[in-house]
């Protein structure tokens, strides 16, 4: 037994914790989670906790379903609230997913990821990001389809809402620092009831933990706070939807890649190859970064999110920002993708973007220009003049991307390919055949 095994039993002994969740992520991003008694923990870590696999979405065929959990010891964290059944603390640990045989799942994102990162890692680069999460809280969660109703009037940056958001923040940073989760800033985002976290940056593997942990710790501090957290991207017509702008940036040991004090925009040759491979595959991520059909109802003109590929420095209109608050520093320069949205599975779409951007790194990919312009207030024409792709309109038009591109089915591998490419087609044919309320409202009165 390694010392942070050690570490975590001594730990669970000290804490008289009764039970620990193994916790690891579907294809489709949706935690699952395990919980065993402290006595098996041992023979977890030496062999893994075995389960079926063909109940978990995206995982293995019913013929070859035997799995096997193996937690990281390196991602133990207490949860800081008690159990309900009487003072006692439970604990997680994230899984990495193998086969009886002790090979590594090839349908397990975390691993997807871990493969991804070790490409990286042969070019010589550690991955750094920090996301923006957007979120709303709801008074309900109707269940009829009807639109639901904020938690609060609040707008962007607004200190002084309700007094629900105000406390929920800090009940949900308390929780999320106690779990090792560092919080850089939080605020009102522009719609009632929207909220934005941004979580300080870390390794790409440890962020997208943090995310699956931040989706949870937000959901149970809105139920104790008496509101419901989604992460839909969506969810009103009339408002922004929820991003999750993510920050990256390559170190080569400890020097920034991206950073060059010459260039105007900061960025080196690698981040600028960076960027242009983020725009040259940007189509074709899209249905990763963004996997639902409500997503692409979030990439609209207006309300801050992109709809054209492109980049710049201020212009909140492109799909890539080269952000500069701070002018100067190495080690803070890095590049915001502002297309990802706050429902993706964070392993796959990390994996995806590093994928993109660092094709563009190996083959050279020439940035175009920057578009300073607000592309929003350009009419159609202007745009394609000006030489702007649009980013896919509906997920139907995201897949047949990714059904041609050679980039996903090497980053994904071709069992998470397949598997997503199959299960969006279907959640597209069952949305492009349902007759939705516009339509009924719409039409059925005149036609
Ligand atoms: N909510 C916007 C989006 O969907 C982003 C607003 C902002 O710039 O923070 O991307
Ligand atoms: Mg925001
Ligand atoms: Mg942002």
């Amino acid at each position: 037994m390694d010392r942070q095994q050690e570490f975590v039993l001594r730990t669970l002994e000290e804490r008289d914790i009764r039970f620990v969740r193994l916790w690891f992520t579907d294809v489709l991003g949706f935690l699952k989670s395990v919980a065993v008694a402290p006595a098996e923990l041992e023979g977890a870590f030496s062999e893994g906790i075995g389960f079926d696999g063909s109940a978990i979405e995206g995982f293995a065929r019913v013929y070859e379903s035997d799995m096997v959990a193996k937690p990281d010891p390196s991602t133990f964290q207490v949860l800081p609230w008690e159990t309900p059944e009487g003072g006692h603390y439970s604990a997680r640990m994230f899984c990495d997913i193998a086969m009886p045989d002790g090979s590594p799942s090839w349908a397990d994102p975390r691993h997807v990821l871990r493969r991804q990162l070790s490409k990286a890692g042969e070019a010589g680069f550690t991955c750094y990001v920090h996301p923006e999460i957007e979120f709303f809280l709801l008074a309900n969660l109707p269940e009829d389809g009807r639109e639901p109703e904020p938690a609060d009037n609040g707008g962007y940056f607004d200190q002084a809402s309700h007094a629900t958001a105000t406390h929920f923040r800090r009940h949900a940073i308390e929780a999320l620092e106690a779990m090792g989760i560092s919080v850089e800033f939080s605020h009102h985002e522009g719609a009632p009831g929207q909220q934005e976290i941004d979580l300080r940056y870390a390794d790409a593997l440890t962020m997208a933990d943090n995310v699956m942990t931040f989706r949870y710790v937000v959901k149970e501090v809105a139920l104790t706070q008496g509101v419901r957290a989604t992460f839909m991207p969506k969810p009103f017509t009339g408002q922004p939807g929820s991003g999750m702008h993510t920050h990256v940036s390559l170190f080569e040991g400890d020097q920034n890649a991206f950073y060059s004090p010459e260039d105007p925009y900061e960025l080196s040759e690698t981040g600028k190859a960076f960027v242009a491979g983020l725009l040259h595959h940007a189509r074709e991520i899209s249905a990763v970064t963004n996997q639902w059909v409500n997503s692409y109802k979030r990439l609209i003109r207006g309300g801050e999110a992109p709809t054209t590929v492109s980049w710049g420095r201020a212009n909140r209109s492109a799909l890539v920002r080269v952000p500069m608050y701070s002018p100067g520093k190495a080690s803070s320069r890095r590049v915001e993708i502002r297309t990802l949205d706050s429902a993706c599975n964070p392993y796959l779409a990390y994996s995806v973007i590093l994928a993109a951007g660092l094709k563009g790194v190996e083959k050279g990919y020439e940035l175009p220009p920057a578009a300073e312009d607000n592309i929003w207030t350009l009419s159609d024409s202007e745009r394609k003049a000006a030489g702007y792709a649009e980013l896919p309109q509906n997920l139907g038009e995201a897949l047949t991307e990714m059904e041609q591109s050679e980039l996903l089915p090497d980053a994904l591998g071709e069992h998470v390919y397949d598997f997503f490419l199959r299960n969006k087609r279907v959640e597209w044919d069952n949305y492009r055949s349902a007759v939705t309320p516009y339509e009924l409202r719409t039409l059925l009165p005149v036609l």
